[in-house]
């Protein structure tokens, strides 16, 4: 089976391992730009994904790159601690939660493709333009060289997955009406700080509400080694709905000053946020966006993985460790399946009503409800926690959203593995 996978990022690379555990070896990424890029900041791989990870014996990789968050507090915009919870390891999971530079985790992905499947199965220079389906025959697809706006050639294969991201060429050919994603009106702006590690020195800590919140979180071994933290932060803020959408490119940059005004007040004994915020060498701008779920991915030799399938908002941490999810249950269909079509036909089956689950529980603000309802309850701070919000109420958000994404303990612990050996 000849299986071309379409963009080279977190869920084609997951795919084309995926692939070669599961005994389908030949297996070709395309990817659009000319090297595999290791871009962007941090990214959390929850412990669904890290198990997907470990058990393509990736995890020791991932200890040598990234930090085990070890707990996920919330708190107000005025620094009051609302929720905390153990995360990973010590919240009684089997696998680590990780938070992760993406450049890099994306550099341990492609360097293990490189060496499992040999070099030459990456073709960088790569950008889809155009695809199609023989009538019971194989799918096509044509490249560009987007550096030389020349050709990069037409290949033929009998499976082709779209892993090619939110702006994916292959989705907008099958559902051309859709138009561009959905924003929400918030803008988010990324970056990394060096700085002292900050409460347990593996905190990922949130403050704020949904229209002006903060999400903060080591992601270096190197620097955690060396008694430092590479802090990575997204500064998320709502703006008036008339503005335009900022735009949609992961290496557009912001003004400091943009940034900071918002936050100024965020100055909690904890964490200087605004400091945080100066001290960053680069802040990139996004737009915070999804796409409603569609009726279907299985398009018989032609199927989406990861944002291509389904772009979600970065909300409890589920973008990087979907797309990881589909991949291992795309492998496994393909490789238990009697044909091609009967397995995408499964995986869409099972990894579409899944993930569309995700994305609306991510546009109710996902386990971040608790942040919300703080703010709505108690604008200008509180005495005592228990008079705005009961610790049960607390806990339920957290255990409804856990199992909503797939990663509540008991299920994930005992669970069969996806692995076809
Ligand atoms: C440059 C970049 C930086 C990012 N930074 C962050 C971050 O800091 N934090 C975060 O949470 N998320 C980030 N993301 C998004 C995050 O990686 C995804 O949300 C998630 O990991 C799902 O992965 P994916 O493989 O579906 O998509 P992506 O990781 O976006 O990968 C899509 C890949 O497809 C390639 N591609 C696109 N179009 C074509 C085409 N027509 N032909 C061939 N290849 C194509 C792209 O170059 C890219 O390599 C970033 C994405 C990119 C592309």
């Amino acid at each position: 089976m000849r299986v071309a996978i379409v963009g080279g990022g977190i869920g084609g690379m997951t795919l084309a391992l995926s692939l070669r555990d599961a005994g389908i070896e030949d297996v070709q990424v395309y990817e659009s730009t000319s090297t595999v890029n290791e871009l962007g900041v941090g990214i959390n791989v929850l412990p669904h994904a890290v198990r997907e990870l470990t058990e393509l014996g990736l995890l020791e990789d991932l200890y040598g790159i990234g930090i085990p968050t070890a707990e996920l507090v919330y708190y107000s915009r005025h620094g009051q601690r609302i929720w905390g919870e153990p995360r990973g390891l010590a919240a009684g999971y089997r696998w680590p939660q990780l938070s992760v530079h993406r450049g890099e985790l994306l550099g341990v992905l492609c360097r293990v493709v490189l060496e499992r499947l040999g070099p030459g199965r990456v073709h960088t220079g790569h950008h889809l333009v155009r695809f199609g389906q023989e009538e019971g025959g194989p799918v096509w697809g044509e490249f560009v060289d987007r550096a030389t706006s020349t050709s990069a050639g037409r290949v033929e294969a009998d499976l082709l997955v779209a892993c090619d991201g939110v702006h994916s060429v292959v989705r907008r050919t099958l559902y051309p009406d859709e138009g561009p994603p959905r924003w929400n009106g918030i803008t988010m702006w990324r970056a990394l700080t060096v700085g002292e590690p900050f409460l347990s020195g593996r905190t990922m800590m949130m403050a704020g509400h949904f229209r002006r919140r903060m999400v903060i979180y080591p992601i270096s071994k190197r620097h955690e080694d060396q008694g430092r933290a590479l802090i990575n932060w997204v500064a998320e803020l709502k703006t008036a709905d008339d503005q335009p959408m900022p735009r949609q490119d992961w290496e557009h940059t912001a003004r400091l000053e943009d940034v900071l005004e918002p936050f100024a007040s965020y100055t909690f004994d904890f964490l200087d946020v605004p400091g945080l915020i100066r001290g960053a060498e680069v802040i990139y701008q996004y737009p915070m966006v999804d796409r409603d779920p569609l009726p279907t991915w299985n398009f018989g030799r032609v199927t989406l993985l990861g944002d291509a399938a389904h772009p979600m908002y970065p909300v409890g941490s589920n973008g990087a460790s979907q797309a990881i999810l589909d991949a291992r249950i795309l492998a496994r269909e393909l490789a238990l399946q009697p044909s091609i079509e009967a397995a995408v036909a499964g995986y869409d089956a099972q990894r579409r009503p899944a993930t569309a689950m995700v994305v609306q529980a991510n546009r109710q603000v996902g386990p971040e409800q608790c942040m919300e309802i703080v703010e709505q309850r108690a604008p200008d701070g509180f005495t005592n926690l228990d008079d705005i919000v009961s610790q049960q109420e607390l806990e339920d958000i957290s255990r409804a959203y856990k199992r909503t994404a797939g990663f509540d303990p008991e299920t994930l612990n005992g669970r069969p593995s996806l692995s076809v050996r």
